[in-house]
């Protein structure tokens, strides 16, 4: 479903932050992306969301060439996958709900399908008795279940999460992560950039390094593989 093809991006500062990188990713796959600070996995995300244009070679999501695609499509590519962050990016002035439903809502979904489809999303993420509450009244697992359930609610076949634990404590981290392994054995495919170490060792999952803007390690059941 991912596919790079000699993959190379250069920043306009003449930055090289990936060189010739090929990586493909199975349907329903759980990857973890690991690598040093600067090594280049922001710049892998902000490629597979279209957000940075490659400089050479070829990037294939779900059938689609991603160096094709017009301009005016990229929403709707854009709306085929679920996104999560380290800062949650709730909309402060949205209670729970609406944050939720407002994904909906941008996709012109029915209110009908909107009252049917985000208390089963919130209800998937722990979250059903906080519907009304405000982002600022929850904590920070809280706020990344908000998050979470926003970003699935449209039913992304993809979700790519940076760093969605790096605000949260251990155990909150062990929650989010077993809601992150329910959404995958649903059949999301999950890409995550992370940090956490314990984590990573742990779920034995396919790990990608990535160094110095190259694929270091490619590894089933891999390993973190550093020590910060
Ligand atoms: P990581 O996410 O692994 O920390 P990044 O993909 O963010 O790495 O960065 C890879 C390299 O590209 C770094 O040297 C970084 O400073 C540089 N970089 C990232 N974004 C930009 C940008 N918009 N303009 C110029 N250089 C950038
Ligand atoms: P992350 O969320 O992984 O930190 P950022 O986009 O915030 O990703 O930045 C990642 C790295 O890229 C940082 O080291 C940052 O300094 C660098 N970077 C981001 N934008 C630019 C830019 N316009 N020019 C140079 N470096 C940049």
């Amino acid at each position: 479903m991912i596919k790079f093809e000699n993959v190379t991006k250069v920043y306009n500062n003449n930055v090289l932050a990936l060189s010739n990188v090929n990586i493909e990713i199975d349907n329903g796959e759980f990857v973890f992306l690991v690598g040093p600070s600067g090594a280049g996995k922001s710049t892998f995300i902000k490629i597979l969301l279209k957000e940075v244009e490659p400089s050479s070679g070829t990037v294939i999501v779900n059938d689609t060439n991603l160096t094709e695609i017009k301009r005016g499509e990229v929403p709707y590519y854009r709306r085929k996958i679920g996104v999560v962050f380290q800062d949650f990016r709730l909309i402060p002035s949205l209670n729970v709900y609406e944050n939720v439903a407002f994904a909906m809502r941008v996709i012109g979904a029915s209110s009908r399908e909107i009252r049917k489809k985000v208390p089963t999303v919130l209800s998937l993420v722990g979250l059903s008795k906080k519907y009304k509450a405000f982002p600022n009244e929850l904590s920070g697992g809280e706020q990344q279940r908000v998050s979470l359930a926003r970003a699935i609610v449209n039913n992304p076949s993809l979700l790519i999460a940076d760093e969605p634990t790096g605000n949260l404590d251990p155990e909150t981290t062990l929650e989010i992560m077993d809601i992150l392994q329910d959404i995958n054995r649903a059949g999301t495919t999950i890409v995550m950039a992370t940090h956490a170490k314990d984590i990573v060792d742990n779920m034995k999952k396919r790990v990608i390094a990535i160094e110095k803007g190259t694929v270091a390690r490619d590894e089933q059941r891999g390993r973190y593989g550093y020590e910060d």
